[in-house]
């Protein structure tokens, strides 16, 4: 079953008389751990905020679990963003601040403790949850931001480039983090990144896009034995 479909997907943005992104098909199976990847400028992030409504669709439709969502408001549409500027309340607590989409929703409190203190333990975060912001590391400051969207159990995780702003001692070891988390939890993930290693590392397949057109989409073996053509061959075999 697919967890997300998207057909033919354009974005124009006003004016700019150029395809940001250009009849992008894809279809993201139920748990799978999809990562987009290509150079700065590709249209990564608009697809990724189209798929989580913060972007509009030019033309093309959505699907998330086999509901057409192309005009529906982003909070409809069951998915939880990572961002890349994970920006946590600095007055609030840990706890708070993977709570916080859940009072929002005024979830009773005892439940919502439950749940908080689960995604916690899966973070390893259990020590930290009176801890704020300001007195933990980037690696449990990132880990506090994916902790928010977990708490909320969405059908799907969307992330840009979440690892980014780490140094790249703590972004491999949130990668190892992060794909035994996807073990554990199965939740179907789309992954952003410009990073190519993390791309074949993290993808249970990766979509390769070029200039707003994707260019192939395959498991990490077949990308590398079997690439589409010149681009995906250069940009997956160069360095990092
Ligand atoms: P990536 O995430 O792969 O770096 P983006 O999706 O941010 O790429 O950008 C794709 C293209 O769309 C680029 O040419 C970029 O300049 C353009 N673009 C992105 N956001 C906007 C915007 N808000 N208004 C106009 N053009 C934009
Ligand atoms: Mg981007």
């Amino acid at each position: 079953m697919a967890a997300i479909r998207l057909t033919d997907v354009c974005k124009e943005y006003d004016g700019s008389g150029a395809l940001a992104v250009d009849g992008v098909d894809l279809e993201i199976a139920d748990g799978e751990f999809m990562v987009l990847v290509g150079p700065s400028g590709c249209g990564k992030s608009t697809l990724l905020r189209m798929i989580a409504g913060l972007e509009d669709v030019t033309f093309g439709t959505i699907e998330i679990g086999e509901r057409d969502v192309t005009d529906e408001e982003p909070r409809d549409r069951d998915v939880a963003m990572v961002f890349q500027n994970y920006a946590l309340y600095p007055h609030l607590s840990v706890r708070e601040n993977i709570g916080f989409g859940l009072k929002l929703r005024k979830m009773a409190k005892a439940e919502m403790n439950e749940r908080v203190e689960r995604v916690a333990r899966s973070l390893g975060l259990t020590e930290y949850l009176d801890r704020k912001p300001a007195q933990l590391s980037g690696g449990q400051r990132q880990r506090v931001a994916m902790g928010r969207a977990m708490v909320r159990q969405p059908a799907a995780y969307l992330m840009d480039e979440p690892l980014s702003n780490l140094d790249a001692k703590l972004r491999v070891a949130m990668r190892a983090e992060l794909a035994r988390l996807h073990e554990q939890l199965g939740v179907t993930t789309v992954y952003v990144t410009h990073d190519q290693v993390e791309a074949m590392t993290l993808g249970s397949r990766v979509a390769v896009l070029r200039g707003g057109v994707l260019q192939q989409c395959d498991t990490p073996e077949t990308l590398f034995e079997r690439p589409a053509n010149a681009f995906v061959a250069g940009f997956i075999g160069s360095p990092a």
